[in-house]
């Protein structure tokens, strides 16, 4: 299968998925019924490090549904402690 997308003038863009070479040049729009022309897109095609496809889905999915969290997340290990002397010397509240 394969996702077809076209232009309705009225109500914008709208996707169709149909099996591969039997996309119909015009399609109704399924909001208002009338005929919407074939877009042509380009392509999705998967190429390089999967890390960054996985990267990639995960921002575009976060933009329309953000994860909901309740508090910051959890401080791994111990309080983070500074090993550098000069630390030593900075005013405290
Ligand atoms: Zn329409």
């Amino acid at each position: 299968m394969v996702t077809y997308s076209y232009r309705c003038r009225e109500c914008g863009d709208f996707d169709v998925r149909a099996p591969m070479g039997e996309a119909a040049p015009r399609r109704s729009c399924p909001r208002c019924g009338a005929s919407a022309a074939r877009r042509f897109t380009v392509p999705l095609v998967r190429r390089g490090d999967p890390a960054v496809w996985r990267a990639v889905e995960s921002t575009e999915r976060s933009a329309e549904q953000p994860d909901v969290v309740s508090g910051p997340p959890p401080v791994s290990g111990a309080a983070r402690v500074s090993r550098d002397p000069r630390h030593a010397r900075l005013p405290r509240p």
